[in-house]
């Protein structure tokens, strides 16, 4: 067992999604460099193997990516984006535009306002054609931010109860989740399918989803047919498909974006987390020429009317490009990450402690096989968390579901390191 940091509970913060009442104090990290985490005092180095949720894309304190922002912090810093350009920004969207094949770029501030963006394009794309189609289709566990409108479009639960009266309906179609030796995905496919074929019937704006994998609904894997399946479908009733990227973007699904690895292409794009390597908040939403031809014209009200103060940020975009320079040079790394954490899986598949185990990229998963409730409150989470922290592994279960999604960066040792400690955890529970 290793000592932890100091810990502390600041009377000035207030930290996010957590029960101030009964959480245990944050640990204070001074600095990280790669996939480790280095808490103050003489705490031992914690191996970040959930990315500080989700974001470190190439490990901490990464000194191509803090020389991108070095640099651009010394040439310009920020400027209002309506009136003026830079070229960070245009290198950026030359770049994603070319790997999304979605021509426009619209920046915002994270993954919340990059769903926010999307669902107001396509709402407005169809008020602009002055056609009537309000209802927007969602699946059942999804998450898609913590604004109003992400809030609206995802699942509705324990975080959302406050707020229920206050978010707009959204029709709701299955998500047909599958993991290893699952034998009756074929069925729960095709409900879904035709559930959604019903709610197709009526006047569709957009169908959101997040490609292939639900992150904070539990890590949940779909076949890429079902997605094309989908896309069909969505295509045939002339609606507008939104890809929410957010997480699966940038190699976290073993390729570039979750889209292409299922073979759809959505009409827009909401990407964040991964998109500066992790480094800086910056949200973007890509749009097709189609979607954005529909607020050409000389109409006022035919203009987006949406922007954020710091739209475009220049260091954002300097990270960004700084971080694609850093995939397009080593496509490898994302390409193949799926094979590192197999081997591992497959052994741990047989541990009586673990169900429903599933890979996609650098995103590794299973159920907890324990009593109790099902949902993000189930204690066996917090128990792992716990044991493994001690062993000097950072993990953050969702509920009964426990996942790595390291860094790429992550060495051999430390993913060995990773599973032997979540081996132990498990043998623990
Ligand atoms: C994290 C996440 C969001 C929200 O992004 P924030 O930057 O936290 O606002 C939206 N969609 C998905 C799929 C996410 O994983």
């Amino acid at each position: 067992m290793v000592s932890v940091g100091p810990v502390t509970r600041h009377p000035n913060l207030w930290p996010p999604f957590t029960q101030i009442g009964s959480a245990a104090p944050q640990q204070r990290i001074q600095a990280g460099q790669g996939a480790l985490l280095f808490p103050e005092g003489n705490g031992v180095p914690l191996i970040d193997a959930i990315s500080s949720w989700w974001v470190t894309l190439h490990g901490h304190g990464h000194p191509v990516l803090a020389e991108a922002i070095a640099q651009q912090a010394h040439r310009l810093e920020q400027v209002i984006f309506a009136d003026f350009c830079h070229e960070p920004a245009e290198r950026l969207a030359e770049r994603l535009s070319q790997i999304t094949g979605l021509e426009r770029l619209f920046f915002s501030d994270n993954g919340s306002t990059a769903v926010e963006v999307a669902i107001k394009m396509a709402c407005q794309w169809w008020f602009n054609r002055g056609e009537a189609r309000h209802q927007i289709i969602a699946f059942d566990g999804a998450y898609h931010g913590d604004t109003f409108g992400a809030m609206a479009v995802g699942e509705r639960n324990l975080f959302s109860a406050p707020f229920n009266d206050k978010l707009f309906p959204v029709a709701r179609v299955p998500w047909p989740a599958t993991w290893w030796d699952d034998d009756a995905v074929d069925d729960r496919e095709q409900a879904a399918l035709d559930l959604l074929e019903t709610c197709l019937e009526r006047p569709t704006a957009a169908v959101i989803l997040e490609p292939l994998l639900q992150g904070a609904g539990g890590m949940s894997m779909v076949r890429p047919d079902f997605l094309i399946q989908v896309q069909q479908r969505v295509r045939r009733a002339g609606a507008l498909l939104i890809a929410d990227e957010v997480l699966t973007g940038f190699g976290r699904c073993g390729d570039w974006f979750a889209s292409r690895r299922a073979g759809i292409q959505p009409d827009l794009m909401a990407l964040s987390k991964g998109l500066t390597g992790g480094c800086l908040p910056m949200g973007v939403t890509m749009a097709s020429e189609r979607v954005f031809e529909g607020f050409l014209g000389g109409e006022p009200q035919d203009t987006f009317w949406h922007g954020h103060s710091f739209t475009a940020n220049p260091l954002g975009c300097a990270a960004a490009n700084a971080s694609l320079d850093l995939l397009e040079a080593a496509p490898e790394r994302f390409l193949s990450f799926e094979r590192r954490h197999r081997r591992h899986l497959e052994d741990l598949a047989s541990h009586p402690r673990v169900k429903r185990p599933r890979l996609l990229g650098t995103v590794a998963a299973f159920d907890l096989n324990v009593e109790g409730c099902s949902g993000y409150l189930n204690p066996a989470g917090p128990t792992v968390k716990r044991l493994a922290m001690r062993q000097g592994v950072f993990l953050r279960p969702l509920g009964q579901v426990v996942y790595l999604m390291p860094p790429l960066c992550i060495t051999d040792e430390q993913l060995d390191k990773c599973y032997l400690v979540l081996r132990n955890a498990l043998d623990q529970l």
